[in-house]
């Protein structure tokens, strides 16, 4: 049994060893916390939970580390602070944005059956850390002060050039290019403009840190050294997978990738870089400005979480996902299925065809199909596999009570029903079949005969909308 994963540097698929032979440590970028989070930010936190649970199913829930930090320093949070909390002084107004922001974020990946990382650090809480990297990397010649700022400087590494890796290598960029197609709004403070910032100065009001030594003004850290500094104090100079968003690749992983490996001598940070697909939702770009944009928060008051998370799980992490409605309503199905016929059995253990597929880069779409195939022979495999992939959190009756709770509709009345329309099919009363029929569409439930794996026939329903 071999975990193979798609490592976004070399650009291949490669068999997963861990450096500590029999522990894993793995860092994904987490929420800026500043508003309720979106349906594409649930995308890596589901992905990255399936991964962290097979991690868990092959070492050992004892031998897998996982940090997922927050952001809770950020222009967007003070703009949202200050608009919210006007007659607040800024810094107490920042507090409240983050901790009800925070709290949002954890109920909403809760209700989607995600596990809480191992470690959640803040970056506010790891001040000491940026500045002791920063002050590495000024002393290593990769940075420099520039009016109450701190740079780092791509082009002093690419210069360096003594065992770490070249700049623009994850994001397959060349300096040059970056360096002739730079914009020529240059900040005065820059020597290059391809230089980004480590630490700037807080405007007054702003939240503030005595900063790296050689600069007397109080600032605060830039993004990209955040996941550097926490990722350091929690996994170390070195570590085993680091994940989140494609849109994350450049700048901020390539970003990162430098502070830490020059900041370390390291030729790499993490050895796996794995980079989930974007989301949009009915074929657009997800955005305010379309009235498309949809919180996870809004989707779990029509959805439980599993049909987010089923909905989620159905396209291979790397490539784009369409979200669409369509697509939801046959998640629900599926696991109204699942839920009917394995929510209560005693779970085996997860089936090889499903572990297979996971251990596939994280197939989930063929670990679905193969969650399918066991569906009729199965069962208890089915029970053991669906819970290895962070479903049936609930019992059947549990389930079944929510699903009435949301439609409104008595869900006992209508099986009660379907059976009734069942027994009078095989008998062949057409005449009450069809009655039943009616009755069951003027409750807004519309049924839909099929057959099942062994061909018997069966009844689904489902709420007209
Ligand atoms: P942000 O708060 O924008 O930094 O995003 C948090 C995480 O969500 C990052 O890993 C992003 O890459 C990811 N993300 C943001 N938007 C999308 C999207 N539409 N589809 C998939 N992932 C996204
Ligand atoms: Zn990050």
């Amino acid at each position: 049994m071999e975990l193979r994963l798609y490592d976004t540097l070399t650009k291949e698929k490669r068999t997963f060893v861990p450096l500590d032979a029999n522990n894993v440590r793995m860092y994904v970028c987490g929420p800026t916390v500043y508003d309720f989070a979106h349906i594409g930010n649930a995308r890596p936190v589901i992905v990255f939970d399936v991964l962290f649970r097979l991690l868990r199913h092959l070492y050992g829930e004892a031998h897998v580390k996982y940090v997922r930090n927050i952001t809770d320093v950020d222009d967007k949070i003070n703009d949202r602070a200050a608009r919210d909390f006007p007659g607040l002084p800024l810094n107490e107004a920042i507090r409240k944005v983050t901790e009800q922001t925070g709290r949002q974020f954890h109920a909403d990946v809760d209700a989607l059956g995600a596990l809480r990382p191992s470690v959640e650090p803040r970056a506010t809480e790891h001040i000491a850390e940026m500045r002791e990297i920063i002050e590495r990397l000024v002393a290593g010649g990769f940075a420099y002060a520039a009016e109450d700022h701190v740079l780092f400087s791509p082009q002093a590494m690419n210069a360096a050039n003594d065992g770490l890796p070249r700049y623009g290598a994850l994001s397959n960029r060349s300096l040059d290019e970056m360096i002739a197609g730079a914009r020529v709004d240059v900040a005065p403070y820059k020597k290059d403009n391809t230089d980004f910032v480590l630490w700037k100065p807080s405007k007054p009001g702003e939240p503030s840190w005595p900063s790296p030594s050689g600069i007397k003004a109080e600032g605060r850290p830039g993004w990209h050294i955040e996941c550097s500094a926490m990722a350091w104090k929690h996994l170390g100079e070195q570590f085993d997978i680091h994940g989140g968003g494609i849109d994350l690749v450049f700048p901020h992983h390539e970003n990162e990738v430098a502070q830490t490996c020059c900041a370390f001598h390291r030729q790499r940070m993490a050895n796996y870089w794995m980079h989930n697909g974007f989301l949009q939702v009915e074929s657009e770009k997800m955005s305010k400005s379309l009235g498309n944009f949809i919180t996870i928060h809004e989707l779990l008051a029509d959805w439980p979480g599993e049909v987010l998370r089923l909905n989620m799980l159905k396209t291979h992490y790397t490539s784009p996902i369409d979200w669409t409605m369509k697509s939801l309503e046959e998640s629900g199905k599926t696991l109204d299925d699942w839920y009917r016929i394995a929510a209560d059995v005693e779970p085996g253990k997860p089936a090889a065809s499903v572990v297979d597929a996971l251990l596939d880069d994280l197939n989930t779409p063929q670990a679905i199909a193969a969650l399918h195939g066991l569906r009729g022979s199965a069962v208890p495999a089915l029970a053991g596999s669906l819970r290895l992939l962070g479903f049936l959190s609930e019992s059947a009756a549990q389930w079944k009570d929510r699903k009435q709770q949301a439609s409104g509709v008595d869900v006992n009345e209508v099986e009660r029903l379907i059976s009734e329309r069942t027994a009078a099919r095989a008998r062949k009363d057409f005449a009450e079949s069809d009655r039943i029929r009616d009755q069951l569409a003027a409750m807004g439930v519309l049924i839909k005969d099929g057959k099942d794996a062994e061909g018997k026939p069966v009844t689904t329903w489902e709420l007209k909308r």
